[in-house]
Order: C-alpha cells, then sequence, then structure tokens
C-alpha cells in the first residue's frame, strides 16, 4: 500500500525526508476515480523520478454553482488499490475541512489561458484549481509534476503558475489516453450511461474531422472549428459548449491555423460536461 497521508504536515514531513537524503519527488494531482489516463501520468512520475506522490482531492473550488460536485465519482478504496498494485509511495488524500478550514479567505489568480473556453463557461474555476495546486505543491514540495493534455488548458494555468511563484517544479504534460474508439478517458465518464458513452464519441470525432480537414488544405480556423461544431451538434444527444481552433501557448483564437494550433472542444452529454483537444499536426496540403 502507498503510505497514505491526510494532512499538509505529515506529507511535508514525509517528502522532506526524501528529498533531503537526495530523491526526486514526482506528484500527480487527482480528483480520483483513477483511469488508465491518470495511471500513465504516474507512470510517467515514476520514470522521472525515484519518488511518487499521488494526490485524491475532490476540490470543491473549482467548481461551479450547479456542478457536479455532489455527484462527481468517489472511490477512494478502489483508487488505492490500483495506487498499490503500482507501487506508488504515498497518496494524499486530505479532507475538505483539512485544507479549507473556517476563516480560509485566499485565492491565486493566475492571467493565462486566456477568458475563453473552459475560464467563461466555468467563473471561478481556474481560480479554484490554481489555489489547490499551489496548496498541493507547498505541502509535497516535489521536484516534479504531472498533467494531462486532455486539461490543457488547466495544464497552461499550473505551468504559468509554477514559473510565476517561483515553485521550483517542473510541469510535464503527458498525453491524452483514449478508448479504442476514441474517447477521452475521464472520471466523468463513469457518469454516463452506455448511450450516452456512445454519443459521448462526437467529441473525438469532432477533433478528428477537424484534423482531416486541415490535411486537406483547409487552414481557416473559425471553418475548422465549425467544422468540429458540426460534428458535435449532429450528434443528438450531445449539446455543444464550445469549439476553437487556438494558438496553443495563450489559446487565443487563430484565423489562421498551421500545424501545432490546438483545437478544442466541449460539450453537455446526459448532463454531463466533457472536454477533449488535440494538437492539428500533419502539414496541410495546398488545397487545389
Ligand atoms: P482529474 O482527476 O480529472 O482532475 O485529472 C487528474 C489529472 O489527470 C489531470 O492532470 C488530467 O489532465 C489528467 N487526465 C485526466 N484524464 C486523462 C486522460 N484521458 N489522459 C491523460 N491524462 C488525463
Amino acid at each position: 500500500m502507498p503510505q497514505v497521508v491526510t494532512t499538509p504536515g505529515e506529507l511535508r514531513q514525509l517528502t522532506a525526508g526524501w528529498t533531503a537524503s537526495g530523491q526526486l519527488v514526482g506528484l500527480v494531482p487527482t480528483m480520483g476515480s483513477l483511469h488508465a489516463g491518470h495511471l500513465s501520468l504516474v507512470t510517467a512520475a515514476q520514470r522521472e523520478c525515484d519518488k511518487v506522490v499521488v494526490s485524491i482531492f475532490i476540490n470543491p473550488l473549482q467548481f461551479g454553482a450547479g456542478e457536479d460536485y455532489l455527484r462527481y465519482p468517489r472511490q477512494l478504496d478502489a483508487d488505492l488499490d490500483v495506487l498499490a498494485d503500482m507501487g506508488v509511495d504515498a497518496c494524499y488524500c486530505p479532507a475538505v475541512k483539512t485544507l479549507y478550514p473556517e476563516g480560509f479567505a485566499t485565492r491565486v489568480e493566475v492571467d493565462a489561458g486566456g477568458e475563453l473556453w473552459e475560464a467563461e463557461r466555468r467563473p471561478g474555476h481556474f481560480s479554484g484549481v490554481a489555489t489547490v495546486v499551489t496548496k498541493l505543491m507547498a505541502a509535497t514540495g516535489p521536484g516534479r509534476a504531472f498533467f494531462g493534455e486532455k486539461d490543457a488548458q488547466q495544464a497552461a494555468v499550473v505551468d504559468r503558475l509554477a514559473r510565476d511563484l517561483d515553485l521550483g517544479m517542473v510541469v510535464t504534460i503527458c498525453p491524452t489516453v483514449r478508448d479504442p474508439d476514441g474517447l477521452a478517458l475521464s472520471s466523468r465518464n463513469l457518469l454516463l450511461s452506455v448511450a450516452g458513452r456512445r454519443a459521448a464519441r462526437c467529441l473525438s470525432r469532432a477533433l478528428a474531422e477537424a484534423s482531416r480537414q486541415f490535411t486537406t488544405g483547409v487552414t481557416s480556423g473559425p471553418e475548422l472549428a465549425a467544422a468540429a461544431s458540426q460534428l458535435i451538434e449532429a450528434e443528438s444527444a450531445a449539446r455543444l459548449d464550445y469549439a476553437g481552433v487556438v494558438d496553443p501557448t495563450n489559446f487565443q483564437p487563430v484565423s489562421h491555423a498551421i500545424a501545432g494550433s490546438r483545437v478544442l472542444v466541449a460539450a453537455q452529454v446526459e448532463g454531463v460536461h466533457l472536454i477533449d483537444t488535440a494538437l492539428l499536426s500533419s502539414p496541410p496540403r495546398p488545397s487545389r
């Protein structure tokens, strides 16, 4: 079993011992209900670090009113078994009142990732993420932290945060793990019915369609975004939130897409908020 710690003090003591003996500590922050996407981050952390801490904390600060905080899947015992099988060194799973005791009054705001997409759809979300990540970093003191590309806007916010606050930690972004049918793994997929899960494939299909059109010579950002939107709108069980083609560093929409531009999509399926993203990779062939 990983060493289970529930307070920042215990965690700091543990990781300080490792760091003092020259070991590199890696942190993988999660909200639990672990799947192969999370585990790919753990594997990357184990490859690059001497000791790996996985945090499991469903952070109320990053959920807006009316979002799915209460019904977000929770399965700590099963998660600990998975982490034990993987040989993870420690699991940090604090209670909400431990991280946010009465009187808690601090918010971390990061001016990165733009005001669009998830930032626009979920006001306060990235501030909630930045606040909890700062607390996790302060307690762990990792040399490296691992995040998934699926949440690309979040990863950009965290990378900026780590640089701006001199957290002395390298942020590594790992590729999205998908089911064979293309659906990006997400703990929220557990909230979908069989039919909903099938409908959710429209997100990865929308990314594939934008990529396909790009390789056939379509380089207009709005046109590629419209192609992705149309695919999602054609799925009756999905409600499009947004589709955009953006600059991968500042998340601003691009009028002219190039290889390396990022496509972002989001939709609601059965009331579940799902997001996905991909980089446009192949250089476009000139259209005839
Ligand atoms: P979450 O538990 O959803 O907050 O995710 C924890 C971390 O796992 C975040 O850095 C996510 O970007 C990452 N993650 C979630 N889903 C995937 C996936 N399908 N592939 C790779 N990383 C993922």
